[in-house]
């Protein structure tokens, strides 16, 4: 009799394991069930800012494999606008609701794949049921947002509540669409996802394009009138807007898991290990933006919602569904984005994460350009290297630039997954040719920096 492998959560990390198991095992062998309770499969929220700005088209474009796909090719049991509601380990069930036909069904498994995502932060102050006010977690709330803008009276006040990636993100899309946008940031600075010298560089970019950045003040609440959002509250006064956009970031989604006894790690994410089993919980698997990993520099646990790691971990969690053997090696932290033209790569520990993970280390910041200095179209690129002390192993990189910055970051990122010391990097092997970078590359330049720095500091 064949076994059976319920998914909770349709997106990267559900499908991918769900797709993984199923080229590993038939359906004689395995029986795949996935409770997806939105209404896509395989989306990529990932595009979002980009389909709000009007640079790519959605939602279809945006989907990579539709429900109907997974039932007819992969002979999956898909069910869409089904919410699991409860885990029952025990008897080794889940409870479903039917968020459009009503009633609730409960399926047996043997192996239960959790994917669930995570949750966007909403404050008690967020929770408001005065229009023009948007998350951007998934499809359905980029289309929300979408007709909202389009719609009569057109907004033309926009504020972004969030300075991480996605509110940066947005607050891109919506001065795209031609808003006058402010970006309200609670902490000292937007981007801190980097250090706050590189940050800078990014809220001055934000600026020449017109987003007026409101740091250090943090939001209180939401005024309405005649239903429609009017203003976004602080201590130094309402700042009036036509619509609000959240970006106030994301914590893992395990109510099902902990309701359930699944064990949560420090994070807040599941425990796992490296082949995505919860340890403890035998055919129990669990991967994506709901669990916590462990972060290659620091040793750490960390939870890393992105889209490149859910899409791993539920690859490496279904090889092993699938009779195979994977296992997820960790993560170091590389992320790229950018505002406009302006790209934004990061990757490995800040300067305060180094310090929290008790490391001793200097930094440096190399200017530079894109391209050989005369070479039409070369624009300035800043790296930051941060390597340790006195071994010199690159312990983390930032770059901000013009041109072809944020993917130089994966130069720096294999060296650091690799363990290189600055030292090594100044005699790698880069590319060199006028249009794509000056003689020495920007990291050649920023690793001799720090070797200078490393010498100096010992002597
Ligand atoms: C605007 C935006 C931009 C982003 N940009 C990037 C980027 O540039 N690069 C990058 O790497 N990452 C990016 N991300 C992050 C990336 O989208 C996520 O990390 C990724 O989608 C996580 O995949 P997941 O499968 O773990 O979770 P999700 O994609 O959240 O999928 C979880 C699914 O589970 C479903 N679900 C939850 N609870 C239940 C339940 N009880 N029953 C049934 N179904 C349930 C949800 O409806 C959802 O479809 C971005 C995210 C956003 C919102």
């Amino acid at each position: 009799m064949a076994q059976r492998l319920i998914v909770i959560g349709g997106d990267a990390a559900g499908m991918s394991a769900a797709s993984q198991a199923r080229r590993r095992r038939g359906s004689d062998d395995l029986e795949i069930v996935v409770f997806e309770r939105g209404h896509f499969t395989s989306y990529s929220a990932c595009g979002i800012p980009y389909w709000i700005s009007g640079q790519v088209d959605g939602p279809e474009q945006l989907i990579a494999r539709e429900p109907e796909t997974f039932r007819t090719e992969f002979a999956m049991d898909v069910r869409m606008r089904h919410e699991v509601t409860a885990i029952d380990i025990e008897r080794r069930e889940v409870v479903a609701r039917d968020l459009e036909g009503g009633g609730e069904v409960r399926e047996h498994f043997d192996e239960l794949m959790y994917a669930a995502g995570a949750t966007p932060a909403q404050p008690p102050w967020a929770r408001t049921d005065a229009g023009g006010v948007f998350g951007v977690q998934t499809l359905d709330d980029g289309a929300a947002l979408r007709d909202w803008l389009d719609a009569d009276p057109q907004p033309r006040r926009a504020v972004v509540i969030g300075g991480g990636y996605i509110g940066v993100e947005m607050a891109e899309a919506l001065i795209q669409r031609g808003l006058s946008v402010t970006l309200v940031e609670a902490s000292d600075q937007p981007m801190s996802t980097v250090d706050s010298d590189m940050a800078e560089l990014v809220v001055d970019a934000m600026r020449g394009l017109g987003v007026t950045i409101r740091a250090g003040l943090p939001v209180t609440g939401l005024e309405q009138r005649d239903g429609r959002v009017s203003a976004v509250v602080t201590a130094e006064g309402p700042i009036p807007a036509d619509v609000v956009v959240l970006g106030l970031g994301v914590r893992p989604n395990v109510a099902l898991a902990e309701a359930a006894g699944l064990p949560i790690g420090p994070t807040g994410g599941i425990r796992v290990d490296r082949r995505m089993r919860v340890p403890g919980f035998p055919g129990i698997w669990a991967a994506g933006d709901c669990v916590e990993t462990l972060h290659r520099v620091s040793g750490m646990p960390v939870h890393v919602p992105l889209g490149t790691h859910a899409n791993k971990q539920g690859r490496v969690a279904g090889i092993n569904i699938g009779g195979g053997y994977a296992t997820f090696a960790g993560v170091i932290g590389t992320a790229v984005t950018k505002v406009c033209e302006l790209e934004v790569g990061r990757t490995g520990l800040r300067e305060r994460d180094a310090s929290e993970a008790g490391f001793d280390f200097i930094s440096v910041i190399a200017e530079s350009t894109s391209r050989a200095g005369y070479y039409p179209g070369a624009r300035p690129m800043t790296v930051k290297l941060i390597a340790e002390r006195p071994s010199g192993r690159l312990l983390g990189a930032q770059i901000v630039g013009w041109s072809e910055a944020a993917k130089r970051i994966d130069t720096l990122a294999v060296a650091l997954w690799n363990g290189m010391t600055v030292d090594d990097m100044t005699a790698l092997d880069l590319g060199y040719a006028p249009p794509y970078a000056p003689v020495w590359d920007p990291v050649l330049i920023a690793a001799r920096k720090a070797v200078d720095a490393l010498a100096a500091v010992a002597r």
